[in-house]
């Protein structure tokens, strides 16, 4: 090896040192800064309401409406699709309690959405669950299909819908791939590739839903109140009890 050769290794060498420094000190900071990061910390535990070996379930800060909850996995994963299978599977069970539950005890249905978007990486991922009124829940495919329509040419060049019809968004989107995912119930939903994350409207989702139930949209900055937070997770805990798969 030339001198001059070894001497561009090790700069090259230095750099990708460098580099993934500056990466891990970056997810680092995203961890520290992660309202969902909660194993290590004694902050947010007054919004779970269940606890399984690697997921749990949390009222989010701002709900969009009663019984809207996260199914998040412990660990700092960007999406469904990067997790391992036991995680993954404790979030089905997850989604199947819930749908469970609300049928039963309020006979709503459930729609569950995911933005896994690229521009957000360091994002911790959450599945959003959401109950709604039958007539609401039928309305549902219907306003997120124009939305992901009418939205999809901006950070798009497909308009391409997938449809699940009981498949498993793992099924359907390859890893590492940034997706929009809904779902309505355990049976059917879309899911769509964001094909230019930095365009996508990451508040999609809840725009949706906005739009639906007819809410004037909030300020995400909200200050947290802490009692009515833990009100809202004793409220689910006590009836989400009986059909926690954790317990059973
Ligand atoms: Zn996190």
């Amino acid at each position: 090896m030339t001198e001059k050769r070894r001497r561009k290794d090790e700069v090259r060498a230095g750099k990708d040192v460098k580099r993934v420094k500056s990466m891990v000190s970056a997810s680092k900071k995203a961890m520290d800064n992660c309202g969902l990061c909660l194993r290590d910390k004694a902050t947010g535990w007054h919004r779970v309401f269940s606890v399984a070996p690697e997921s749990y379930l949390v009222v989010p800060r701002n709900p969009l409406a009663h019984g809207h909850c996260l199914i998040v996995p412990f660990d700092h994963e960007g999406s469904s699709t990067e997790l391992a299978e036991e995680v993954f599977d404790e979030l089905q069970k997850y989604r199947q309690s819930l749908a469970k539950m609300f049928f039963e005890k309020e006979q709503k249905e459930v729609v569950f959405f995911e933005t896994a978007s690229e521009s957000r990486s360091n994002r911790h991922m959450a599945i959003h669950c959401i109950p709604l009124s039958r007539k609401d829940a039928s309305a549902a495919p219907g306003y997120f299909k124009q939305a992901l329509l009418t939205e999809g040419p901006e950070w798009s060049q497909h308009k391409k819908l997938l449809e699940s019809n009981g498949r498993s968004i793992r099924s359907m989107i390859p890893k590492g791939f940034p997706y929009f995912n809904v779902e309505f119930g355990l049976a059917f939903g879309y899911a769509h590739v964001i094909e230019d994350a930095e365009s996508f409207n990451g508040r999609l989702g809840f725009e949706v839903i906005e739009g639906l139930l007819d809410l004037s949209p909030r300020p995400p900055s909200r200050k947290p109140d802490h009692e009515v937070e833990s009100q809202m997770a004793n409220q689910l805990r006590s009836v989400y009890k009986d059909f926690d798969w954790v317990q059973a």
